[in-house]
C-alpha cells in the first residue's frame, strides 16, 4: 500500500464526492455549505501527516526545494489573497500530479522525467494550483454530502494507516476505494470537466505571468493524450483518470494561447540537474552509469553540465569514487559553479575517507550559499559522525536563529545532544522536529520523555512549559478532527 492509495483518495476528495446543484454560487461564497478554510487545513494536515512518513515521499532537499521554488514562482503570479501551498515530490514512475484539499500539491518523479522542458512541468503544476485557487475541493463538498465526504476521508486514512499491515487487507481496501472512485466519477464527469477547464485557464495565466511558455502546457497535454491512445507511456492513465483530458480541453487551451506571442524560455539549471539526479538514482547503479555514458557519447564538443553531473552521481552510486571525482572536477573548475557540484564533491571526499577536506568544501560552500540546506545537513551530519557534536551544536544554534521550520535540523541537533549526554535537550529537539513534521502526538510523547529525563531545573521547567503548549495544540487538533470524523 502506498501513495497510489492516496491518489485514489484524491479522486474521491477532489473529484468524486459531491454533486454540485446547478447554479451553485460562484467562487468565494462563504456559505456554511462549503468546507471552511480551517476544516480544509485540518483534513490536509491529517493526510500530510501520513504522506510525510511514506517511503515514497521524496525527502531529498535538492529535489524538494526545486519543486517548492517552481511552485512558489507560479503561485506568486496569482491574483487575489495570498494562499500558501505546499509542494512535494513522490517517488513514482507513473505520470501524475495531484492537489490535496488544504493546499498540498504532489508531483510524481515520473512526471518530472517525462516533461521535455520546464514550461511543460510548470504547466501541470500550474493546473494543480488552479484546482486549489478555485477551491474545487471545497466547492464540491456540499452540506448534503458532507457526511459522505468525511466517511470517505476516514476510509482513505484507514487505508494509509494500513500500509504497514498485510498486503491482502491493503489490496482489499485499495480496491474498495478504487471502485468507489470510479462510480463517483462516472456520475460527476460533467462537473469534473468544468473544473478541468477552470484549472487550465488558471494554469495558463500563471505560466504566462511567471515567464514560462503557455504553449508548452498545450503541447504537453496533447502529447499525453496522443500517447494514451497508443498506450505509449506507462502510467499516463493515472493522470488522465483524475484529470479527464479531452480534445475539447486541448482545443480550449489552444484558443487561449493562439494570440500570445511565441516565447522561447530557457530551462532553469535547477530543472536540468533535478532531472539528472532522478535519472542517476533510477535503475541499478550500473544501468545509471551506462545511461549517462551513452548520453555523453557523441557530445565531445559541448558536454551538457547536467549530464556530466548525472554521470558523476551515477558513478558514486556505483561506488566508483575516483572516477566520479574525476568526472566532477571540470564542473567545479569551470566558470559556472553550482552548490550541487560542491555538495557532491564533499560527499565524495567523505566516501574517499578524506573527511577534513570534505568539511572544508562544505564550509566554503555554505559561506557562498548559506540558504542551501542540503549542504548544511551534509556538513552537520559529518560533524556528528566525526564525533564533533559540540561543533555541530554551535553551528546549529547559529542556523536555527534564522531557520525555524526545518525539522531535519532539529533531528541532527537531537543526535548531537545525545552524543554529549544531554537527554532533556535531545528529546526536546526530537519534539520540535516532530512538531514541524506535523506530528503533534509524537511531539507530546518526546516532551513527556524530556520532562522525565534527568536535567537541570531550567531545562526541565522549560520542557514542561513546552509540553503544556503542545498538549493544548494537540487537543485542538483532535477536536477539529473529531468534528470532521477523521480522527
Ligand atoms: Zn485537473
Amino acid at each position: 500500500m502506498n501513495l497510489r492509495a492516496l491518489t485514489a483518495f484524491l479522486l474521491l476528495v477532489c473529484y468524486g464526492t459531491a454533486a454540485l446543484p446547478q447554479g451553485l454560487p460562484d467562487l468565494g461564497d462563504a456559505s456554511s455549505a462549503q468546507l471552511s478554510d480551517a476544516q480544509e487545513r485540518t483534513i490536509g494536515n491529517r493526510i500530510m501527516r501520513e504522506v510525510r512518513f511514506d517511503k515514497e515521499y521524496v525527502d531529498d532537499p535538492e529535489i524538494a526545494d526545486y519543486i517548492s521554488s517552481l511552485g512558489a514562482r507560479l503561485l506568486a503570479a496569482a491574483d487575489g489573497p495570498r494562499r500558501s501551498i505546499d509542494f512535494f515530490v513522490v517517488q513514482d514512475d507513473t505520470v501524475n500530479a495531484f492537489a490535496l484539499v488544504g493546499g498540498h500539491i504532489g508531483v510524481h518523479t515520473g512526471l518530472i522525467l517525462l516533461t521535455q522542458n520546464e514550461s511543460e512541468l510548470a504547466g501541470v503544476v500550474g493546473h494543480e494550483i488552479g484546482h486549489i485557487l478555485q477551491r474545487h475541493q471545497a466547492r464540491m463538498i456540499h452540506d448534503q454530502r458532507g457526511v459522505q465526504f468525511t466517511s470517505l476521508a476516514a476510509l482513505a486514512l484507514a487505508i494509509l494507516a494500513a500500509r504497514g499491515g498485510s498486503s491482502q487487507s491493503g489490496q482489499i481496501t485499495e480496491a474498495a476505494v478504487a471502485s468507489a472512485g470510479a462510480i463517483q466519477m462516472q456520475s460527476q464527469i460533467d462537473y469534473t470537466r468544468e473544473h478541468e477547464r477552470e484549472a487550465d485557464r488558471v494554469g495558463l495565466s500563471l505560466l504566462e505571468r511567471a515567464g514560462f511558455s503557455p504553449r508548452a502546457m498545450v503541447t504537453f497535454f496533447e502529447r499525453l493524450l496522443r500517447a494514451n491512445r497508443v498506450n505509449e507511456f506507462k502510467g499516463a492513465p493515472a493522470y488522465l483518470q483524475s484529470h479527464p483530458l479531452t480534445t475539447e480541453r486541448i482545443a480550449d487551451m489552444q484558443d487561449r494561447v493562439e494570440n500570445l506571442p511565441p516565447r522561447l524560455v530557457a530551462d532553469s539549471f535547477e530543472y536540468r540537474i533535478v532531472r539528472s539526479k532522478l535519472r542517476a538514482g533510477a535503475g541499478s547503479p550500473a544501468e545509471a552509469v551506462a545511461l549517462f555514458r551513452k548520453m555523453l557519447e557523441d557530445k565531445t564538443v559541448v558536454r551538457p553540465r547536467e549530464d556530466v553531473y548525472g554521470l558523476a552521481l551515477a558513478l558514486r552510486r556505483d561506488r566508483q569514487f575516483d572516477a566520479a571525482w574525476k568526472t566532477l572536477a571540470p564542473l567545479r573548475e569551470g566558470g559556472h559553479p553550482h552548490p550541487a557540484f560542491e555538495l557532491l564533491a564533499g560527499k565524495l571526499l567523505v566516501d574517499m575517507d578524506r573527511p577534513a577536506e570534505a568539511l572544508g568544501v562544505f564550509r566554503a560552500a555554505l559561506r557562498q550559499h548559506p540558504e542551501q540546506r542540503a549542504i548544511a545537513y551534509a556538513y552537520l551530519d559529518l560533524l556528528v559522525q566525526l564525533d564533533r557534536p559540540k561543533d555541530a551544536l554551535a553551528y546549529l544554534e547559529e542556523r536555527l536563529r534564522t531557520v525555524q521550520d526545518d525539522a531535519r535540523l532539529y533531528e541532527i541537533q537531537a543526535r548531537a545532544f545525545e552524543a554529549v549526554g544531554k537527554s532533556v535537550a535531545q528529546h526536546r529537539s526530537l519534539a520540535e522536529a516532530q512538531y514541524r513534521r506535523g506530528n503533534l502526538a509524537a511531539a507530546v510523547e518526546q516532551l513527556e520523555i524530556a520532562v522525565k529525563a534527568k536535567g537541570d531545573f531550567y531545562e526541565s521547567s522549560s520542557a514542561e512549559a513546552r509540553l503544556r503548549e503542545m498538549r493544548a495544540l494537540l487537543e485542538n487538533e483532535r477536536a477539529a478532527e473529531k468534528a470532521l470524523k477523521i480522527s
